[in-house]
C-alpha cells in the first residue's frame, strides 16, 4: 500500500507522468469490510480516496480492464460522482456483479459504467468498447486523475479467465487511457496490477502495456 501511495505522490510532485505497480495481492474485489476473490486491501480504492483527500482532487476516473468486475471499486463509490468507475469484464462470471444496468445511484448516478463482455471476445471487442463508450464518457469527465485496475486475466493465454486479448490489445488500451490522462489530467496516470495468472501471458501483456503508456510520454 505504500508503494501504491508513493508512486501516486511521485506522479502528483510530477516528478513522473504515469506509472506502474508491479504489486501483488490484487485489490479490486475487496470491500470496504472484508477480503475477497485473492484481495485484501482495495489499493485501488485506497489510491483514489488518498487523491480526493490529500490532493483536493474533483474528479478521479478509475478504469478496470480485471476479466473479473470490480465489485468493491464499485460499491465503494457507486453514489458519488467524484469517481468515475469504469470496468470492461467478462460476463456473467466470478464475481456476478457488472451489468451493464449497474449504473450508480443518488449523486452518482451515470458514474459508472459497466462494459460487458462475451467469452471468447478479443482485441477487437475491447478496443470498440474504448473507442465507443470509454473515450466518450472520458471526454465528457474531463478527469484529473486515471487510475487503471491493470488485470491481465483478460489475456487470450490466462488460465481463469475465457477472453482472448492479445498484448496489441493492451497496448492499445495503454495507449487510449494514456492519450486521455494526457488532454485533460497532464499525463498523470497509474496503473496498478490485479489480475493475471499466466506468466507468459503476463510478459506479453504487460510489455505491450507499458510500451503503450510510454509512447504517450
Ligand atoms: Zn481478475
Amino acid at each position: 500500500m505504500d508503494a501504491t501511495l508513493s508512486m501516486v505522490d511521485a506522479v502528483m510532485a510530477g516528478s513522473v507522468h504515469s506509472g506502474f505497480l508491479l504489486g501483488r495481492p490484487p485489490g479490486h474485489h475487496a470491500e470496504h469490510d472484508h477480503a475477497m476473490g485473492f484481495c485484501l486491501l482495495n489499493n485501488v480504492a485506497i489510491a483514489t480516496q488518498y487523491l480526493i483527500d490529500e490532493y483536493k482532487l474533483a474528479r478521479v476516473a478509475v478504469i478496470d480492464i480485471d476479466v473479473h468486475h470490480g465489485n468493491g471499486t464499485q460499491h465503494l463509490f457507486y453514489d458519488r460522482s467524484d469517481v468515475y468507475f469504469i470496468s470492461t469484464h467478462q460476463y456473467p462470471f466470478y464475481p456476478g456483479t457488472g451489468a451493464p444496468t449497474e449504473t450508480g445511484t443518488g449523486q452518482g448516478r451515470g458514474f459508472t459504467l459497466n462494459i460487458p463482455m462475451s467469452a471468447g471476445d478479443g482485441d477487437s471487442e475491447i478496443v470498440a468498447a474504448f473507442e465507443q463508450q470509454i473515450l466518450p464518457a472520458m471526454h465528457r469527465y474531463r478527469p484529473e486523475f486515471i487510475l487503471v485496475s491493470a488485470g491481465f486475466d483478460a489475456h487470450q493465454l490466462d488460465p481463469l479467465g475465457g477472453l482472448s486479448v492479445t498484448g496489441q490489445g493492451f497496448r492499445r488500451i495503454a495507449r487510449s487511457i494514456q492519450a486521455v490522462a494526457t488532454e485533460y489530467a497532464e499525463g498523470r496516470s497509474v496503473s496498478l496490477l490485479e489480475g493475471g495468472y499466466d506468466d507468459a501471458g503476463n510478459l506479453d501483456s504487460i510489455s505491450n502495456y507499458l510500451e503503450g503508456l510510454a509512447q504517450y510520454e
